[in-house]
């Protein structure tokens, strides 16, 4: 089973190891908890998390 990995920017779960949001590399594979905001504006979620893009993120990213 592939690891996962995560932005430590923004803590999205990412399909390969750079987030093309943040356009950076800095990713880990050590994170906890998987969330998926589909409506950022109405998810409290995201706004405690200071999500504004729907996807798939990581509650904790070590
Ligand atoms: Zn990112």
């Amino acid at each position: 089973m592939a690891s996962e990995y995560v932005c430590k920017k923004c803590n999205r779960i990412l399909k390969g190891k750079n987030c093309a949001i943040c356009n950076t590399t800095d990713v880990t594979d050590k994170w906890k908890g998987r969330v998926v905001i589909f409506n950022p504006d109405k998810s409290e979620i995201a706004s405690k998390m200071g999500i504004t893009i729907p996807g798939r993120y990581a509650l904790k990213v070590k």
